[in-house]
């Protein structure tokens, strides 16, 4: 096929590099993206997509629509960033700019890339006249928050024939990794104040309620099935007075499982145990529901096909000067990590296609879509070999060429994976009946109609 269209990527790599330099500038942590929501809205807008924003209800998430007509392709973009971690670019050692949060996920290049696709279908259906639809959704909060778990039980993406994504990383490779589907659970405890020295008899303890709390899980943990984790904070310790017994105390749970019947059921034992913490402390136990998200349902089909794009188009080729720096940040990132060579710092091939798929022990939003529609992700090499996630090193590299370069590519492989779901009804037909097998029943939110979103750290309100 003609993939003409895709050069208007290129054409408009001025336009991504600025809105991932912005957001990478303004970065905002789960569900207060104000300012970067914005931005991106304004984008969409200037390049001819209708804007629809405060989706799902949430005031940060939002799409810009282009085109007519069946088949309708979403293309996911995420823009939250992490707090703690503030981080000068292009810095060789960790150096704060003074700021609250940083893009140690890449996600302010997730966004621009995923622009770049949408962009290019449209410019692709402009030219053809073809009937099809493509739709860029701004999906908030992906970090702690799950907002695109809150958008797929409010319906919003119910129309889609089929959804592209990709990460940013530092491989060449598509996503064949099974995620975990989790919930997380605020548990509070409420007992009776009291001098501990004076009144121990009157006092009851909440503290006690969340340690006795933490050790049934303990005991519990042996009995779970395979592939469960349950971690916990405790966010609210009861004061810093020994001397007074803790009236108040908090802990937040992530409970997670292969699917979302298990994680369903540990959490009924987990709140067992938080009952039975409350009886042997005389504690009252209640708890808030903060948030959930599916685990991933693969598709085959969307598979081979951005598969044979990240092929087709093909891994740019970085310069001496680029590879120098990404083998620069691979040193300060590579200590400790076995296997990895810093003489060989940027993954410069594709990875086989594989229809394995291995059980992995991280949990994405994107799951949530994936029950609804045929969805499908890659992961570029933005960074340097070795750089974990979540890093001063990956907020370091977030404006380095490498990583512009790569989220290019990435907006080509999802732009041709799109163009070729609208243009083939048969292999749209096939990925959708590879869907409808896969998930049987259908989707089951696992967050309950009256949870909202919350910001991080605004749980108590
Ligand atoms: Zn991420």
């Amino acid at each position: 096929m003609d993939q003409q269209y895709l050069s208007v990527i290129d054409e408009k790599a001025a336009l991504l590099e600025d809105v991932a330099n912005y957001l990478w500038d303004n970065p905002e942590t789960a569900f207060t993206e104000y300012k970067s929501a914005a931005y991106l809205c304004d984008v969409l807008r200037k390049e001819g997509f209708t804007v629809q924003e405060n989706l799902a209800g949430i005031q940060t998430a939002f799409s810009g629509t282009y085109g007519s007509g069946k088949p309708v392709i979403g293309i996911l973009g995420e823009f939250d960033a992490l707090s703690g971690l503030s981080q000068e670019a292009g810095c060789l050692e960790q150096k704060s700019i003074g700021g609250e949060a940083g893009h140690g996920c890449g996600h302010h290049l997730f966004a621009a890339g995923s622009l770049g696709a949408a962009i290019a279908v449209k410019k692709w259906l402009e030219t053809t006249g073809s009937s099809g639809t493509v739709v860029f959704f701004g999906t908030p909060g992906e970090e702690g928050g799950s907002g695109k778990s809150f958008m797929a039980r409010d319906g919003v993406f119910d129309g889609l024939d089929a959804a592209f994504t990709w990460h940013p990383g530092y491989a060449n490779k598509l996503w064949t990794d099974r995620s975990l589907a989790n919930y997380q659970v605020l548990y509070k405890f409420d007992g009776v104040p009291s001098h501990a020295s004076n009144r121990p008899d009157v006092g009851r303890s909440a503290l006690d309620a969340v340690e006795l709390m933490n050790v049934g899980v303990q005991f519990l943990r042996e009995h779970m099935p395979n592939y469960c984790r349950v971690h916990y904070a405790i966010t609210d310790a009861g004061g810093m007075s020994p001397n007074v017994v803790q009236a108040h105390a908090e802990v937040l749970y992530l409970i997670r499982g292969a699917d979302n019947a298990t994680v369903k059921e540990l959490y009924q034992r987990v709140n067992d145990i938080a009952k039975g913490a409350a009886l042997m402390t005389s504690t009252k136990e209640s708890h808030v529901f903060i948030k959930a998200c599916s685990n991933l349902v693969h598709n085959t089909v969307l598979r081979k096909v951005m598969h044979d794009k990240l092929t087709e188009i093909g891994v740019p080729e970085l310069d001496d000067q680029e590879l120098e720096t990404a083998k620069r940040f691979s040193e300060t990132a590579l200590e400790g990590i076995a296997g990895v060579d810093a003489n060989d710092p940027v993954w410069e091939e594709i990875w086989d296609y594989t229809e394995n798929e291995v059980q992995g022990y991280s949990s994405t939003d994107v799951g949530d879509v994936s029950w609804v529609c045929p969805t499908a992700q890659i992961l570029t090499a933005t960074f340097a070999r070795g750089t974990p996630p979540h890093t001063w090193q990956m907020v370091a590299q977030g404006k380095l060429p490498q990583a512009h370069k790569m989220t290019r590519y990435a907006a080509k492989v999802m732009a041709a994976s799109a163009v070729e779901m609208i243009s083939s009804p048969d292999l749209l037909a096939k990925a959708q009946e590879e869907f409808r097998s896969r998930v049987g029943a259908g989707y089951d939110a696992p967050i309950p109609k009256d949870v909202f979103p919350k910001a991080m750290g605004s749980f108590k309100k």
